[in-house]
């Protein structure tokens, strides 16, 4: 009856790991994995910010769930759409007196 079980000898001779080489279960050992995962691509509608309406109170920074806005020294200097998935959250809680995000469908920008 064949068998996929390998010998102590079999892993020494192949220089394949032993279970000792294995991490430790739910072990993460590289982190920022959902930084290379481009969220990017789902995104149907893109937000359009305009920076004369903008007063930079960071609201939507707060609240965006992918972290897609770019803040430098305290100040929006736009939108990450690598990872910007296009919820509309920025735009909705973006105070009404400024208004500074447009939500636009990404076929006017990638063509129909
Ligand atoms: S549309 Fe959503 S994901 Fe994109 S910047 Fe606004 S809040 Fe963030
Ligand atoms: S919520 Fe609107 S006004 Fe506030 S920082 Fe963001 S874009 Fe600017």
């Amino acid at each position: 009856m064949a068998t996929d079980v390998k010998s102590k000898k079999d892993v020494e001779e192949k220089k394949e790991p032993g279970w000792k080489d294995l991490p430790i279960g739910g072990l993460i050992e590289k982190p920022g994995t959902s930084e290379a995962y481009k969220t990017g691509d789902w995104r149907t509608q893109r937000p359009v910010w305009d920076s004369e309406k903008c007063i930079n109170c960071l609201i939507c920074w707060i609240y965006c769930p992918d972290s897609a806005v770019i803040v430098e020294d305290g100040k929006v200097k736009g939108i990450d759409l690598d990872h910007c998935k296009g919820c509309g959250i920025c735009a909705q809680e973006c105070p009404p007196k400024c208004k500074a995000y447009t939500m636009v469908n990404e076929s006017e920008f990638r063509g129909k």
